[in-house]
């Protein structure tokens, strides 16, 4: 009973609120707001701000507009709008009316580690169901490079290199990873590397790790592996973001647009053995970003809640993250009458 009236209330309060959130109208869509950081900053100094070292999108995007416009503008247009689909009271999903994929987009790295994220869990699960074996974090590094793209061409060779040789394939069953890059402004150059879960069959010490790994890079021998013992933690730390944003701001402007600039398509994640064919790549990345369990739900439904018409709506980010606030996109929960 008290679940029952408790429901009620906070339907009543949520309809007030997602009234006030959404307004069904395309003019609603002009003003582009570019971070939800920037509401919760307004009230700090100048300097309380400077202090905080992770850069919002604006920051990106003001950095951006000195060396590419048109790179800025996609970027500041990116998650600027959502389509909702609602019955007026329940915001049921939402995606972003234009997604940039960009990997230095802080919203597109974001969906992309969450998305990315639960299909290799899933796969790890389905894996280990029938394979035995540890996991482990392997990581590969390279010296420095001048050029971003240098850098990431040598490391999959001797990526590629490295897989042939026989004493990984003795050990190994399967891996799957992600390039990371980093950026040195002291030496003016990138450090990439290479974050890998593998799954060890026989045990392989890190010395002979970096032995076959100089072996294959010519000069590089630093390695790191360490046995999993947290997987969730683990996948989230290899499919993040492929570099700290910190870094877009400290490097000079031509560094800034070999980022930029990186050929569309470049590979940035790799599977083999066991874990092949984990879905790793962007090519098919979802353009919807669907926070509920109402994939199905199409424009004409009925609302599962209340059973009233479903439709569009088209919002701007701040009244989108309106709702967020409200707790009403993803935490509404089917209430079974019985
Ligand atoms: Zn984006
Ligand atoms: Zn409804």
């Amino acid at each position: 009973m008290n679940q029952l009236s408790l429901c009620r209330d906070t339907s009543d309060s949520l309809k007030t609120n997602v009234k006030s959130v959404i307004t069904p109208s395309l003019d609603t869509v002009q003003q582009v707001d570019i971070n939800e950081r920037e509401f919760r900053r307004a009230s700090q100094s100048k300097s309380e701000r400077w202090t905080l070292r992770t850069p919002t999108k604006r920051d990106i995007v003001a950095r951006l507009e000195r060396v590419s416009a048109e790179d800025a503008s996609r970027l500041k247009q990116c998650c600027s709008a959502f389509r909702v689909l609602t019955c007026g009271l329940h915001p049921l999903r939402s995606y972003p009316t234009f997604r940039c994929k960009k990997p230095f987009c802080p919203d597109c790295a974001a969906e992309r580690a969450t998305r990315l994220g639960k299909q290799t869990e899933a796969k790890i699960r389905e894996v280990m169901k029938t394979t035995s074996g540890r996991l482990c974090l392997l990581t590969l590094t390279t010296k420095n490079a001048a050029t971003l793209d240098g850098g990431l061409v040598k490391l999959k060779k001797s990526f590629a290199n490295f897989k042939r040789k026989k004493v990984f394939k003795n050990h190994i069953k399967g891996y799957f990873g992600a390039f990371e890059y980093t950026f040195n402004p002291k030496t003016n150059d990138f450090h990439v590397h290479l974050h890998l879960i593998i799954l060890r069959g026989k045990f392989w010490n890190q010395s002979d790790i970096s032995d076959t790994w100089r072996d294959v890079t010519g000069d590089s021998f630093i390695v790191d592996i360490r046995e999993i013992k947290d997987t969730h933690k683990s996948v989230k730390e290899v499919v993040k973001y492929p570099m700290k944003p910190a870094d877009l701001m400290t490097m000079p402007d031509e560094k800034f647009l070999e980022v930029v600039k990186m050929k569309k398509g470049t590979r940035m994640f790799i599977s083999g053995g066991c874990f092949y064919n984990v879905k790793l790549d962007d090519d098919d990345a979802a353009d919807e970003n669907i926070f509920s369990q109402f994939a199905e739900l199409i424009e004409g439904d009925a609302c599962p809640f209340c059973g009233d018409e479903l439709f569009d709506v088209l919002v701007n980010r701040q009244q989108h993250i309106g709702l967020h606030e409200l707790g009403a996109m993803p935490n509404i929960v089917k209430n079974n009458s019985s």
